[in-house]
C-alpha cells in the first residue's frame, strides 16, 4: 500500500521543505510547478542553481565530508544481499557449518551497524555543518532583494518577492536535504543492485536492468503529467491566497458596504475551481503509483521469480545465488519507487526554484549570483555597511538640466531640463497640478532613480544618486510604519543607540509624546501593520520624531499635511516648521496654505518649470500660480 499512501501524503499540498526531513524514506510532498523537457539540461539554462551551487561551492569539503558518511552507509546496506545469500548457502544441505554461518551473521550484524553508525554520524555533521547553510543562503536572497533600488520594488508585488525568498530557500534547503539524504543512497543501490543480478547470473542482470530502464521511462512520463496536474493546484490555490489577501486587504471596504456575506460565497465559489485541481493532481498521483507497482508487481516479480526458480532447479543457480536473488528482490521493490519519485522531485524542486530566481533577479544585470557569491563571507560577523555620513555642507542644493521618464515610458519625459538652485536654509514650495512631477522631483532628489551625478549638486558637488539620501531627511505623504514599537519606529535609522530622553525630546518637539504616553504601553506599544493603530496624523507626527533625530541639513516634505483634518494639521505644521529651522527645505503640496511661509515657490508645469518666486509676488504675476490659487482659495486658505 506504499503507493496509495504516498500518494495521499503527497496530495496534501502543504508546503513541504520547512522542516527538513534527516531520516525520510518516503516520497517527500510537493507543489506546483514543472520544467519543459527543452529546459531541463544545461547549467546555463538554470542561473538560480548556478548561483546556488557557487554558493554550494564555499562550504564543498563538508558537503563532500557528509555525502561519505551517506555513501558509505548505503554502501553497508548494498552488500547485504550477497551475505544474505553466502549465510543461507552456508546452511544448507549436509555439508552446512555452523562457523561458516555465524561468520556470515556477524558480518551482516556489523553491516547493519555500520550503516547505522555512519549514517548518524552523517546526520550528525550534516546538523553542525549543513543545516545552517541553507538559512544563510535566504539570508543572502533577502539581501540581495533589499539593496536593490527603488524601480525594483516598484515594477513587483511585495507579497510575491518575499514568497519567492521563500520558495527558492526552501527549494534549496531541500535539494541539499535530499542531495545528502536520497540521492547519495539511490546511486550507490541501482547500481549495486543491478552489478549483483549480473553476478548471479545474466538474464536475472538484465531483468533487473530493463525495470530500471522501463521505470524511468514509464516514470518519467506518469510523474511529468503528474506535477503538471500538481502545478495547476498550484497555481489555482496562489489564486485564491491571492483573492483571499486581496478581501480581507480591503477589509475597510467590505465592511462598509456590508460585504462580508457575498465575499465568502466568492471564496466558496473559487474554491470549488480548486477542489477539481486537487482531484485531478490526486489522480495523476495514483496514475504514477499505479504505473510503477505494474512494473514491479506485474513484470519484475513473476518474469525474475520464475525465471530465477527455473535456473535454481535446473541446476543452473546455487541456493546461495537463488537467496541472494530473493533479497535484492525485496530490496529492490522498497526502493526503486523512492528513485523514480526523486528524478521527478528534483526537476519539480529546480522548476520551482528558477521561476523564483527568474522573478527576483532575472533583471539584475548579475542576477544576483555574483553578488551572493562574491559577498558571503561578509554576511555573518561584518558590520553593517557604513551609513552614509551628516553631509558637512550646509545644505545648499542644485538642479542642472535635471531631465527624467520613467523606465516603463521613455517616451514621455515627466520632467525636463529642471535647472534650480537652493540656497542654504532656504524653503521652497513646490507646486503643480496633480501629474505635473512634483512627487518624481522627490523621488529623484532622493537617489531612487537613476540620473547623471551632474545633474543633482550637493553645496555644490555633483552627487552619485546613491548617496542623495545621506543628506536628506524625508517626511513622505503617507508614512507607513513598521510594525514594530513607537520608539523603534521613531529611532528608525539611526546610527546609534538613542537614549530615551533623546526620543522623548524628538515626539515633545514632534507633538507626539501626549498621544505615545496615552498608548497602551507607551513608547513600547505597537503600532500594527503598517501603523494602521494609528490615525494619519499621528503617524505623520511619528515620522516628523523620526526627521527630528535623523539630524539632516536638507528636509523634503511630500504633501505633508494633505490628507489631515485641521487639527492635526494645526499641529502637524507647528512640529514642522520646528523641524525645518535652519535646514533647507523643499516642500511639495496640493494645499497652497501650507507654502505660504516659504521663501520661495516654484510652480511645475509640462516637466518644467513654468514659475517661481514669493508668494505675493506669483499672485501678482497672474499665471498659473494664480489660477492654482484662486481654485483652492475657495475654501481651505486664510490668506496672508
Ligand atoms: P504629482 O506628484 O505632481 O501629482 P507625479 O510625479 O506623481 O505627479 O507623476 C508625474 C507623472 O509621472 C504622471 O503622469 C504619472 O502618471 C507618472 N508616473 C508616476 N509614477 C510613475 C511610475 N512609477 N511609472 C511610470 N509613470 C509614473
Amino acid at each position: 500500500m506504499r503507493s496509495l499512501a504516498a500518494a495521499c501524503h503527497h496530495a496534501c499540498m502543504s508546503a513541504a521543505g520547512d522542516d527538513i526531513h534527516r531520516t525520510r524514506k518516503h516520497p517527500p510532498e510537493s507543489s506546483g510547478g514543472i520544467i519543459p523537457q527543452s529546459q531541463s539540461s544545461g547549467l546555463g539554462r538554470h542561473p538560480g542553481l548556478r548561483s546556488y551551487l557557487r554558493f554550494v561551492g564555499t562550504f564543498k569539503g563538508a558537503l563532500v565530508l557528509v555525502m561519505a558518511c551517506f555513501a558509505v552507509s548505503s554502501g553497508a546496506l548494498a552488500v547485504l544481499p550477497v551475505l544474505v545469500g553466502e549465510l543461507v548457502q552456508s546452511l544448507a544441505g549436509a555439508s552446512g557449518s555452523a562457523g561458516a554461518a555465524y561468520r556470515y551473521a556477524a558480518v551482516i550484524i556489523g553491516c547493519n551497524i555500520v550503516h547505522d553508525m555512519t549514517w548518524r554520524v552523517g546526520e550528525l555533521l550534516y546538523r553542525e555543518h549543513l543545516t545552517h547553510r541553507g538559512y544563510e543562503y535566504e539570508n543572502l536572497l533577502f539581501r540581495d532583494v533589499i539593496e536593490q533600488r527603488y524601480p525594483y520594488f516598484v515594477g513587483k508585488f511585495t507579497g510575491k518577492i518575499s514568497s519567492y525568498i521563500s520558495t527558492l530557500g526552501r527549494e534549496f534547503r531541500d535539494i541539499l536535504d535530499a542531495a545528502c539524504f536520497t540521492y547519495v543512497e539511490q546511486v550507490i543501490r541501482v547500481p549495486s543492485v543491478v552489478a549483483i543480478m549480473f553476478a548471479v547470473n545474466v538474464w536475472s542482470g538484465l531483468t533487473f536492468l530493463a525495470a530500471v530502464l522501463l521505470m524511468m521511462l514509464v516514470g518519467r512520463h506518469t510523474a511529468s503529467l503528474s506535477f503538471r496536474a500538481e502545478k495547476g493546484l498550484a497555481d489555482q490555490v496562489s489564486e485564491m491566497d491571492g483573492h483571499v489577501i486581496d478581501v480581507i486587504a480591503n477589509f475597510v471596504s467590505v465592511k462598509s458596504f456590508r460585504q462580508e456575506g457575498a465575499e465568502y460565497r466568492e471564496v466558496c465559489r473559487r474554491r470549488r475551481d480548486v477542489v477539481v485541481a486537487a482531484r485531478r493532481s490526486a489522480l495523476w498521483d495514483i496514475v504514477f503509483w499505479m504505473s510503477m507497482s505494474v512494473v514491479v508487481r506485474y513484470l519484475v516479480w513473476p518474469v525474475s521469480i520464475l525465471l530465477n526458480l527455473h535456473l535454481y532447479l535446473s541446476g543452473q543457480l546455487t541456493l546461495a545465488e537463488f537467496a541472494t536473488f530473493l533479497s535484492v528482490l525485496v530490496m529492490f521493490s522498497d526502493f526503486i519507487w523512492v528513485t523514480v519519485w526523486e528524478i521527478g522531485q528534483l526537476n519539480l524542486r529546480l522548476a520551482r526554484a528558477e521561476e523564483a530566481y527568474q522573478y527576483l533577479f532575472g533583471d539584475s544585470a548579475d542576477g544576483g549570483v555574483a553578488g551572493l557569491v562574491a559577498r558571503r563571507e561578509e554576511l555573518p560577523d561584518a558590520p553593517a555597511p557604513a551609513r552614509p555620513g551628516r553631509a558637512s555642507g550646509p545644505g545648499r542644493l542644485e538642479l542642472r538640466g535635471l531631465s527624467f521618464a520613467y523606465p516603463d515610458a521613455r517616451a514621455r519625459p515627466v520632467l525636463a531640463g529642471i535647472d534650480l538652485a537652493i540656497e542654504p536654509g532656504e524653503k521652497i514650495g513646490v507646486v503643480g497640478r496633480s501629474g505635473s512631477g512634483k512627487t518624481t522631483l522627490v523621488k529623484l532628489l532622493l537617489g531612487y532613480y537613476s540620473v547623471p551625478a551632474e545633474a543633482v549638486l550637493v553645496d555644490g558637488r555633483p552627487t552619485p544618486n546613491d548617496q542623495l539620501a545621506a543628506g536628506i531627511s524625508y517626511v513622505p505623504q503617507d508614512t507607513a510604519l513598521f510594525h514594530r514599537s513607537i520608539r523603534s519606529n521613531i529611532t528608525y535609522g539611526a546610527a546609534a543607540e538613542v537614549s530615551q530622553e533623546k526620543v522623548e525630546l524628538a515626539a515633545l518637539r514632534a507633538h507626539a509624546h501626549e498621544f505615545i504616553s496615552r498608548a497602551p504601553a507607551g513608547y513600547d506599544t505597537l503600532v500594527g501593520e503598517r501603523g494602521i493603530r494609528l490615525s494619519t496624523g499621528q503617524r505623520q507626527r511619528i515620522a516628523i520624531a523620526r526627521a527630528f533625530l535623523d539630524d539632516k541639513p536638507i528636509l523634503i516634505l511630500d504633501e505633508a499635511t494633505s490628507a489631515l483634518d485641521s487639527e492635526s494639521e494645526v499641529l502637524v505644521q507647528h512640529a514642522l516648521e520646528q523641524l525645518w529651522c535652519g535646514k533647507t527645505v523643499i516642500a511639495v503640496a496640493h494645499r497652497l496654505s501650507t507654502l505660504l511661509n516659504m521663501d520661495r515657490i516654484v510652480v511645475l508645469d509640462g516637466g518644467g518649470i513654468v514659475e517661481q518666486g514669493a508668494h505675493r509676488d506669483l499672485l501678482d504675476l497672474g499665471g498659473r500660480y494664480r489660477s492654482l490659487w484662486e481654485r483652492q482659495s475657495g475654501g481651505m486658505i486664510s490668506v496672508d
